[in-house]
């Protein structure tokens, strides 16, 4: 049975990103053409100044560190951040958190009931061991009302290596009951072409989020251009930055529209000249800081995949099998 679920039109975020009424200009040390070369870097609205670091904003803006720290002083102010939050302010935004079924549910209860929002979740592993699959699987299911695993929200998709299939949505759709033509037009695809595209997408994403309930993020692959494109050892550290930029506007996607993210990192089988250990993700201690919840994702007897859940701030780890079917994930 299909079922057909009405278009929905945009609704507003559950949390508001705070009202912007002050623009760039508008603050001490910032003429037009500071202005002109934040909003190139990227720097597009008064929170993004107010969390960068002075090096950033100095070398963004071809200005002195000094400026730029009265810069981001001044947004700081401006943007209200930087102050304290109350503990119960913090409990009502975690009630808030919505949970994706995965459609194994085994791996639901290793997540603690799903996929969580406001939070970054990682399957990491070898080439084949299903990380694509469940991102398509999240993707349809972030679709369905929630008495049925989802938050009838709609995804964006970020695809590094083009392996987002189109006819893997339209199987697992029409297994989850819904239209497929539906289910597609509620997943924005975008194929990024490097690691700067990757970022940049974020952003777009954001802009997108504000038509459009966008509830998950799937970056699939989180680390494969940063890989490729930083391979040298004197690269790390800049790998290493640019990848936390990323995951921390990730998170604050995350927060700002109470969205899911889900990335996938692989795992080499042939030991990494920068992470020895074969078996650890890449991108080594600032991708395990920045995902809240890491699963370690392996082969078993086929179709069967092993998921273990590794770093959980509030979970035990534990581990859950589940299968790769022709109408996706199963239990
Ligand atoms: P990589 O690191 O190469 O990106 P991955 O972890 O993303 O790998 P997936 O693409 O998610 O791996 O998984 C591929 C596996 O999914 C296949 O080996 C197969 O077992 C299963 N699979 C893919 N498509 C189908 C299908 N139509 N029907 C059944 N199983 C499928
Ligand atoms: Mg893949």
């Amino acid at each position: 049975m299909v079922q057909k679920v009405p278009p929905r039109a945009a609704t507003p975020p559950e949390s508001e990103p705070p009202k912007r009424t002050v623009a760039l200009e508008d603050l001490a040390g910032v003429g037009p053409t500071t202005a002109d070369k934040l909003r190139e870097a990227g720097y597009t609205d008064l929170m993004e100044i107010a969390v960068a670091s002075p090096g950033d904003i100095a070398e963004a803006a071809e200005i002195g560190t000094a400026i730029a720290m009265k810069i981001i002083a001044e947004a700081r102010r401006a943007a209200d951040v930087g102050s304290f939050e109350l503990g119960t302010a913090l409990l009502e935004r975690r009630k808030r958190l919505g949970r994706i079924s995965t459609n194994a549910k085994s791996l639901d209860e290793l997540l603690g009931g799903g996929v969580e929002t406001q939070a970054i979740t990682e399957f990491a592993g070898e080439f084949g061991t299903g990380k694509t699959q469940l991102a398509h699987q999240i993707a349809v299911n972030i679709q369905l009302p929630p008495d049925q695993g989802g938050l009838n929200g709609e995804a964006v998709y970020i695809d590094t290596e083009s392996t987002f299939r189109p006819e893997r949505i339209v199987d697992m759709a029409k297994a989850a009951g819904l239209d497929p033509a539906e289910a597609l037009a509620r997943i924005h695809i975008a194929r990024a072409f490097n690691s700067n595209h990757q970022m940049l997408l974020v952003g777009k994403a954001q802009e997108l989020a504000r038509e459009r309930p966008i509830r998950l993020v799937v970056v699939d692959s989180l680390t494969s251009h940063f890989r490729s494109e930083y391979a040298g050892r004197g690269e790390l550290a800049p790998r290493q930055q640019l990848l936390n930029k990323h995951l921390h506007e990730l998170l604050r996607f995350a927060d700002t529209y109470n969205a899911a993210i889900v990335v996938t990192n692989q795992v080499s089988s042939r030991p990494d000249i920068l992470f020895g250990d074969p078996t650890r993700p890449i991108g080594g201690n600032i991708v395990a800081h920045a995902a809240t919840y890491r699963l370690y994702l392996r082969k078993s007897k086929p179709p069967k995949r092993i998921a273990r859940l590794i770093d959980s701030p509030n979970l035990p780890e534990g581990e859950a099998v589940f299968s790769l079917t022709t109408e996706g994930i199963r239990e």
